[in-house]
């Protein structure tokens, strides 16, 4: 009996060694478990329509920095939205972390100037990064007869919709040739992504779209049935010594071989930056940018709007003050 109950004795301890040891090592793999997803930060990148060059450019910045993700304690997803204006919106609201924006909203935003005048300066946006340029772009039906800007008075034209970056843009120049957008053209409020179709059914005469180039919104918008036209808007000097944030530019014709066009053709443009808020902790900011600076040649292969990038040139063209991650990285890089 004795040795029945020494040997009962003996079970029932190490049953309970075991029983402690394999809720050690639960409580151990749960406990690890639960602070990796606690420490994973998921940030959204707002981008603009899937045919403008924002949407990939999201893609190409979380592409990269992803690719660390476990060391990061990261990670980067893109949305698709309404483009600059909205973005700032959210980035502001807590509904975006990163954001795309042209350069001339980001100046507009930090003053609190155009979108910006009834909510004032957007203090906590901050700057990370420049981008690829981008031209507004006019394309008009071949069939309308337009080939300046001046010829769209009277005309059926999508000048972008509200939350848009070019909205402004459309504005800014059909207002410097005399012409007013609310009562000398018919004007429709269009994402850019439904403008090409929308053109090329022939319920409008033109759209104007400002992106980068090449982009699929103007592929589409050249490869239908309907003859179309890049138009030419050329300004005078007064123009940019009104806005300081544009710049002179050009639509190159090898990327629309369709197009009618047989040069390419002047406009004005502005730069895609790349923008976040304060609350965003400097180590992740410096982890987005070092991750893209030190993978800059294979950036710049993501996207042929990409090829003239420099690292300076980056560096050119924010009006926010950067992120002090971001500042930590151009330090540290000597492009500071
Ligand atoms: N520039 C446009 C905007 O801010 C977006 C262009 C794009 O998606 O590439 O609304």
């Amino acid at each position: 009996m004795r040795p029945g109950i020494k040997k009962g004795e003996g079970d029932m301890k190490k049953n309970s060694l075991i029983i402690v040891i394999v809720l050690s090592f639960v409580l151990v793999v749960s406990g690890a478990g639960l602070s990796v997803a606690e420490k994973t930060r998921f940030y959204t990148i707002g981008t603009g329509g899937v045919t403008g060059v924002y949407y990939p450019t999201g893609g190409a910045i979380s592409r990269i920095v992803n690719a660390k993700k476990q060391e990061f304690n990261m990670r980067l997803t893109v949305e698709s939205t309404g483009g600059s204006v909205y973005n700032v919106n959210a980035i502001m609201s807590g509904d975006l972390d990163f954001g795309i924006v042209q350069s001339d909203r980001q100046f507009q935003a930090i003053r609190g100037l155009a979108e910006w005048k009834d909510k004032g300066a957007q203090k906590d946006l901050k700057a990370v990064f420049s981008i690829h340029p981008e031209s507004v772009t006019l394309l008009a039906g071949n069939d309308t007869g337009i080939k300046s800007i001046k010829d769209l008075k009277g005309k059926h034209v999508n000048i972008g919709n509200p939350g848009s970056g070019q909205r402004q843009n459309s504005i800014d120049a059909l207002t410097s040739v005399g012409i007013n957008y609310k009562v000398d053209v018919k004007a429709e409020g269009l994402k850019a992504s439904e403008a090409p179709g929308v053109l090329l059914d022939g319920r409008i005469d033109a759209f104007f779209y400002t992106v980068g180039h090449p982009s699929g919104a103007f592929k589409e918008a050249t490869a239908g049935t309907r003859k179309v036209r890049f138009v030419p808007i050329v300004l005078d000097d007064s123009f940019y010594l009104n806005f300081p944030y544009y710049a002179r530019s050009v639509v190159p014709m090898s990327f629309y071989p369709s197009a009618v066009n047989d040069k390419d053709v002047p406009t004005f443009g502005v730069k895609a930056t790349f923008v976040t808020h304060s609350r965003i902790p400097d180590e992740d900011v410096y982890n987005v940018v070092k991750e893209i600076f030190v993978n800059f040649e294979n950036f710049k292969k993501l996207h042929p709007a990409y090829s003239v990038l420099t690292k300076e040139s980056m560096l050119s063209g924010l009006s926010a003050p950067l992120h002090p991650g971001a500042v930590k990285y151009y330090k540290e890089a000597g492009l500071l």
